[in-house]
Parts: C-alpha cells; sequence; structure tokens
C-alpha cells in the first residue's frame, strides 16, 4: 500500500496550461522571440528561470544574466497572473479525496513559482497541502526533469520511493518522478500524447483526471 501521494500542480490540479502557454508567448514576444506553444509544453516541469535560460540559449544561442532572466521571469508571471483565473482540473479533487480516505500523506511537487496559483491551494483543497508539504521553484537548486523534487517531496512526506505514488502531466515532470523511484501516474491532460509520458517512465498513464482519480479510488478501496 503506498503512504504518500505527491502531486504535480500545473496541468494536474489545475487547467493551466493554456494560461502559461499564453504568457510565456507575450512575455517573450516582447523579448523579440517568437516561441510555438509545443515548445512551451514540453519544457513544463522546469522552473521558471531554467525555462528562460534555456530558450534564450535555443533561440538567440546567448546566456542570459541572473538578474535579467529573474526579470524576464516576473514579467512571464506578472501576465499569467493578468489572465482570467484557471479552473481546477474536472476530477483533481476527487483524486485528492480518494487518496486522503486512503490515509496517504499528500505532497506538493511543483516547479512553479507563480503565487497567484499557490495562494488558491488552500481554499480549493482545503489542509491538503500545508506549507512544510510544497516543494516548489523557492526550494530547489534543480528543477525537473532532475529527481530532486520528487525526491525531496518524498524526504518531506517520511516515505521511501517504494511507497511513493507521483501524479504528473508533463513528460520532464514524469521523468523527475520515475527516476527519483516512486510508482509514477501520468496523466493527459493536454496536447502531449500518452507515449511521451511512457517513454519518460510512466509506471501507467490515463487519459484524463477524471479517470484516474476514478480508476486509483478503486484500487486503493480495494487494497492494490
Ligand atoms: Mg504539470
Amino acid at each position: 500500500m503506498p503512504r504518500a501521494a505527491l502531486f504535480d500542480m500545473d496541468g494536474t490540479l489545475y487547467d493551466s496550461m493554456p494560461n502559461h502557454v499564453a504568457a510565456w508567448q507575450q512575455m517573450l514576444a516582447e523579448a523579440g522571440i517568437k516561441v510555438e506553444a509545443e515548445e512551451i509544453l514540453l519544457a513544463e516541469g522546469r522552473t521558471g528561470t531554467d525555462t528562460v535560460r534555456m530558450i534564450f540559449r535555443r533561440h538567440l544561442g546567448q546566456e542570459i544574466p541572473d538578474d535579467e532572466c529573474r526579470r524576464l521571469y516576473r514579467r512571464k508571471a506578472e501576465l499569467f497572473t493578468g489572465m482570467p483565473a484557471v479552473c481546477l482540473m474536472p476530477g483533481a479533487q476527487e483524486l485528492v479525496g480518494a487518496v486522503r480516505e486512503a490515509g496517504m500523506i499528500t505532497v506538493l511537487v511543483t516547479g512553479s513559482g507563480q503565487n497567484s496559483l499557490l495562494h488558491r491551494l488552500e481554499e480549493d483543497f482545503p489542509g491538503v497541502f500545508p506549507e512544510n508539504r510544497r516543494i516548489t521553484a523557492y526550494n530547489v537548486t534543480q528543477g525537473k526533469p532532475h529527481p530532486e523534487p520528487y525526491l525531496r517531496g518524498m524526504e518531506m512526506a517520511g516515505v521511501s520511493p517504494s511507497e511513493a505514488m507521483a501524479f504528473d502531466n508533463a513528460p520532464l515532470g514524469v521523468q523527475s518522478a520515475s527516476a527519483a523511484g516512486a510508482f509514477t501516474v501520468g496523466v493527459i491532460t493536454g496536447a502531449i500524447p500518452p507515449e511521451s509520458l511512457v517513454n519518460a517512465g510512466a509506471d501507467i498513464v490515463f487519459t484524463s483526471m477524471r479517470e484516474c482519480a476514478a480508476e486509483v479510488s478503486a484500487s486503493l478501496s480495494g487494497g492494490m
């Protein structure tokens, strides 16, 4: 029986990727760089500053100074905050409810530093992700796809990798969880094809959070 459930935030708990893509595209357009939505989606999971560095390297062949990198990420976060409120991913509350009912410890494992969303967690998931059970862009040195975020999440929960289940919608997030040794559940919630999550190391892939919630709930109540 798994003892801890580790949850990614964007594209897993919240349907926030369309807003993130639009905010990234707008900030980068201001900096003179045009990116396709796919490039942003495939970078999902990295910390914001890692993404800025990677895109500048790829498109302009430039290393950008740290202060400029932070400024650009702040601008992207500001644009995101100004967009229409994001919705909860349908099925997310049911999935979180099912693992809590099974007595599992819950931990948030996100590369995000987006306070407008982090501040909503307590309202949407009361008591589920208190400050001492959150790994964010603020407390890792290496973001996803490195295993550090999920390893730190397990440490926070006080469990070993064999006792942890991770839920993530992005190839780099799945790669991170799988490398950390968690039982990794990939969930398709956007334009990413299921093979990408399988290739990234997912142990199982669901095609929606609703399906994931129903299946996980049934397995947990029936004994896994
Ligand atoms: Mg995600």
